[in-house]
């Protein structure tokens, strides 16, 4: 029996990193600890809460006091972090709520991780899950690789980069047993309609304004949710010790083409004339800072553990669209309240 304790397994990448550990390993027992800030919401792991291998608690990981309690209660064989504030536009206006979750988190869970494992790191796991934006920006060309140097622009990637310093020093310093993957853009179900492909699709089925930054140049890969926790599921169980993984989908997009092509997915699927969602398309005012292009190089997680994206984008992009349109009910619940105060200060539209 191997007890797992998952961080942040009430958002999106996490409810399904948490659904597929529960469903595919019965002997594991999983422990799902979340905040359930505005981004975590236990709806959307209704299917799997009866589970008998399933558990969740509400902390907060920059509790140290609470989390050296949960550990030394616990006593679990692995973490896998996924704990996180999570949006770029959120770190702009409000960078300190980042150092604290991301930074101070991440390090109380790695000391607590360290005087409950110790003597025995070997046979204890610290996954932390972190993302390509800590690369900074590339040009025209080239790709990410697990060697490229950190050069985080924004508050966000700035937090997820000394985090990841911070593993690293555990392992390096301590011998703690971890392993990092750096993940590109995600999409798929249950993800908050405060990133863009959700935000769109929300606003193109209520006929709202879809906002742009800048000219939509922007380019990034975009990884299927679900590839991304199987990814983790791979990276968990067979890499060494102190290993970095990239995890990507070769798949990249500037952002209006990626909008375009939803809108002609929306006005399909509404029953909409040709065009008529894209009419809703707004430029807005760029995010400061904004990376031009990312692109993420996985060929070690392919050739060594033999990974491979399953779903062809399009056929991803119809899929997250059936679901939105099909769950109606999460979406009204976690666009009521704060949301509809955060979405009003957001946009500048011109
Ligand atoms: P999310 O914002 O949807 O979920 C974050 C979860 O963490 C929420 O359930 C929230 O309640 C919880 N949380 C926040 N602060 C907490 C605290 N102090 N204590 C306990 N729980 C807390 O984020 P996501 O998009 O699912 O991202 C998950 C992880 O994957 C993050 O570490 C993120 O940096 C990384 N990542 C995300 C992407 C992406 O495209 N979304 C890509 C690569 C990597």
């Amino acid at each position: 029996m191997k007890k797992i304790l998952i961080t942040g397994g009430a958002g999106f990448i996490g409810s399904h990193v948490v659904r597929l550990f529960v469903k595919s390993y019965p002997d594991y027992e999983i422990i799902n600890l979340d905040k359930l800030t505005y981004a975590g919401n236990l709806l959307n792991l209704t299917d799997i809460e009866q589970y008998p291998n399933y558990r969740f608690i509400k902390g907060d990981i920059t509790d140290t006091g609470f989390i050296n309690e949960l550990f030394q209660v616990e006593n679990p064989d692995a973490v896998i972090h996924l704990a996180a504030e999570s949006h770029v536009d959120r770190s702009i206006s409000n960078p300190m709520e980042f150092v604290m979750t991301n930074v101070i988190g991440t390090v109380s869970l790695l000391n607590a991780a360290k005087e409950c494992w110790k003597g025995n790191y070997q046979d204890h796991r610290f996954y932390h899950v972190s993302t390509d934006e800590v690369y900074g920006a590339l040009g025209e060309t080239g790709m990410f690789t697990e060697h490229t140097a950190y050069d985080p622009h924004s508050p966000y990637s700035a937090s997820k980069a000394s985090s990841d310093h911070f593993v690293r020093a555990y392992h390096d310093t301590y011998g703690l047993n971890v392993v990092i993957s750096n993940c590109s853009n995600n999409y798929g179900s249950h993800h908050f309609p405060e990133k863009l492909i959700p935000l769109a699709i929300n606003n193109i089925k209520n006929n709202k304004p879809v906002p742009v930054y800048g000219k939509g140049e922007n380019v990034r890969d975009w990884l299927w949710v679900e590839d991304h926790a199987r990814a983790i599921d791979t990276i968990f169980h067979k890499a060494n010790a102190g290993d970095t993984y990239n995890i990507g989908g070769h798949n990249e997009w500037k952002n209006i083409d990626l909008i375009q092509l939803l809108c002609g997915i929306m006005d399909e699927k509404l029953g909409r004339k040709d065009g008529e969602s894209a009419a809703l398309i707004t430029y807005v005012t760029d995010r400061a800072g904004h990376d031009l292009r990312y692109a993420i190089d996985s060929a070690k997680l392919q050739d060594n553990l033999g990974w491979v994206p399953s779903l062809q984008f399009e056929e991803g992009l119809r899929k997250t669209v059936d679901w939105y349109l099909e769950n109606q009910e999460w979406l009204e619940n976690v666009t009521s309240g704060h949301y509809q105060d955060y979405y009003k200060q957001q946009y500048e539209y011109h």
